[in-house]
This record gives C-alpha cells, sequence and structure tokens, in this order.
C-alpha cells in the first residue's frame, strides 16, 4: 500500500479517487500493520471527506466514512479487527475475506447465501447473509454464545 497515495487520494476532493482509497483501507481492515501509517492522517482526511459526494442508492459518503471509522478502530481499540465486519459498512464480501485468510467458512447453505464464518485470529463465529437491494451486500452478525 503506497500510504502518500492513499492521503493524497482521500484528500483529492475527487469523488472516485476517494471511493477508491476509502475502499483500499477498508479491506485492509483486519490488517492493523498495513494500516497504522495512515493513523496520522486521520483528521485531515476526515475534514476532506466531510464534502457532499452524491451517490443515489448507495451513497459515497459511506466510503470515506468507514474508512474514517476503520483508522479511528485502529486507533483507539486493541479488540480483534473481525469487529469492523458488524460495522456500518455492509460491502464486505465473504469469499473476499476467506481469500485474504482472514476468516474460514464453517458452513454455507446450498444456495450460497448465507454461511457461518469463523475469525482465523480470534475464533469468532459470525452469520453471513447477503441480500439483494439496489446492490448486493452482506449482513454480518456475530454469533449468539
Ligand atoms: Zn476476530
Amino acid at each position: 500500500m503506497d500510504y502518500t497515495l492513499i492521503v493524497d487520494d482521500m484528500t483529492s476532493k475527487d469523488v472516485q479517487r476517494i471511493r477508491d482509497a476509502s475502499c483500499k483501507i477498508i479491506y485492509a481492515g483486519q490488517n492493523r500493520d498495513a494500516l497504522k501509517p495512515l493513523l496520522l492522517f486521520i483528521e485531515q482526511m476526515r475534514a476532506a471527506a466531510s464534502l457532499d459526494l452524491g451517490g443515489m442508492f448507495a451513497p459515497n459518503q459511506r466510503f470515506p466514512e468507514y474508512a474514517i471509522k476503520t483508522l479511528e478502530f485502529h486507533r483507539d481499540s486493541n479488540e480483534c479487527t473481525c469487529n469492523l465486519y458488524t460495522g456500518k459498512y455492509d460491502g464486505f464480501d465473504p469469499d473476499e475475506e476467506l481469500k485474504a485468510n482472514n476468516i474460514e467458512f464453517v458452513s454455507r447453505s446450498d444456495d450460497k447465501y448465507s454461511l457461518i464464518a469463523r475469525c482465523k485470529k480470534c475464533n469468532e463465529l459470525y452469520d453471513v447473509d447477503m441480500r439483494w437491494g439496489h446492490y448486493i451486500f452482506h449482513d454480518w452478525k456475530r454469533r449468539p454464545k
């Protein structure tokens, strides 16, 4: 990850660049070390991303908002990073998280629309359901113990 480039994008006031950089941060959410250098720039990014980014069905604003939330989580919390899955961002694709080696699948429904995933760091279990609205999203819920 190129930090200076990400900070440049996040403070660019260009919707597409902010969105792309935000997604990079969000998807690196499980990797504390990768995000550490960005923690110094949280306030700068927040100030720049407070502009109206538009977006009809899924407001683009949710990207920088959750990117900044992700960074704040790493700054403020020592809890397991899988807590980020149940935050306000609903775009975490379990297949991508599996590929990144962050989780494993315990079971998956035949139609593949719902599954149980386990965090590989802390063993917490999650119910993940795929849903359709104006776009596909994934609903992660911590499984009751
Ligand atoms: Zn975890």
